[in-house]
């Protein structure tokens, strides 16, 4: 505003709109240093953001890309949302400026940015691409691409279409499970994109990229965490340069699968899994998801619509 001459500035800042979203609500944790971040649009539509506050002075940004999912996968709060849409590029964006200010009121610095909170990214992959440049370039918000990662229910020609655009962005894939009827009912949309495509993809992802691709697991009882699980998942991975991320599952309402109800994986599962896949030489980790008590948790997103959205 300092190259603005003073007598114009008020009626220059009325006609520029220098935020797309307005803060509709706050929820710090009291457990983990979590905040969750509600943002309305000018259509009215709620979105959250997630700060992640990890090491003292640097934190993560989870940011939504669409205001619901057409992903309808079982285990997620924001795949409950309809009538949802694609964010716009100042949308995406702004929620890394807003929080970002909020950051550095703390005196932090905002040095992650996942695209892992509401909606599918590759479903709006142009303006996921230019908030990634954006995110990246020296004259925005000047980020590391190793600092920036998108997680994708795994769409494969958009997962090769942002690995050779973005070599150095981390891509994280939503598998849960290498069964392809056990994934089929998790992740309706998934259906259409079978498991040897996906595998494909992430082989090109390989090629294409400088670091590995992170595979997500979320871990369900007797659905995704048994010996046949983890047979068929290292199968699966066996070839691709990949780390594992284990997913605890984190609660959503009553969901039921064939009638019987989805529940988190014991921590005995959870660890089972885990060490057979490093025995199996995969660099593997188990997710610690904040902000389970203020509904910022890993698939809790709903714009704040939980309350009255239905189970699936
Ligand atoms: N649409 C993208 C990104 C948003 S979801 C995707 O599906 O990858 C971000 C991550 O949260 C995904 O790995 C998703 O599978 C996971 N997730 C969804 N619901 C969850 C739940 N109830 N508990 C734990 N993780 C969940
Ligand atoms: Fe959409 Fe991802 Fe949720 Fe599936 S897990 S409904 S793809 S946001």
């Amino acid at each position: 505003m300092e190259a603005i001459p003073v007598g114009v500035r008020d009626r220059f800042a009325a006609a520029v709109r220098f935020h797309e979203l307005t803060p509709a609500d706050r929820r710090d944790s009291r457990k983990d240093g979590a905040t969750k971040v509600v943002f309305r649009t000018p259509d009215d539509h709620l979105i959250e953001s997630v700060i992640l506050r990890i090491q003292s002075g640097r934190s993560s940004l989870c940011v939504s890309s669409q205001t619901g999912c057409v992903g309808g996968c079982r285990f997620c709060a924001t795949g409950r949302i309809k009538g949802g849409r694609n964010l716009t590029s100042a949308e995406v964006l702004d929620q890394v400026v807003r929080v970002g200010e909020i950051l550095a009121a703390e005196g932090r610095r905002l040095r992650n940015v996942v695209l892992m909170g509401m909606g599918e990214p590759l479903l709006n992959e142009d303006v996921v691409c230019s908030a990634l440049a954006a995110l990246r370039g020296h004259d925005g918000f000047n980020l590391s691409g190793r600092h920036l990662l998108v997680s994708t229910l795994g769409i494969p020609d958009a997962i090769r279409r942002l690995a050779a655009k973005f070599p150095q962005v981390g891509l994280a894939v939503s598998l849960h499970s290498a069964r392809q009827t056990v994934r089929d009912d998790l992740m309706p949309l998934a259906r259409r994109w079978p498991l040897g495509e996906l595998r494909q993809a992430i082989l090109d992802a390989n090629t294409l990229q400088d670091r590995t691709v992170m595979i997500e697991v979320l871990m369900l009882d007797g659905v995704t965490d048994t010996e046949t699980d983890q047979a068929a998942l290292i199968e699966w991975l066996t070839g691709l340069r990949v780390h594992v991320n284990l997913i605890p599952f984190n609660p959503v309402g009553d969901v039921a699968l064939d009638g019987v109800r989805l529940r988190a994986s014991h921590s005995v599962r959870i660890q089972s899994m885990l060490e057979a896949l490093k025995a199996a030489s995969f660099t593997t980790t188990r997710r610690r998801s904040l902000g389970s008590d203020i509904g910022a948790a890993c698939g809790q997103l709903a714009g704040d619509q939980s309350e009255q959205s239905q189970p699936a």
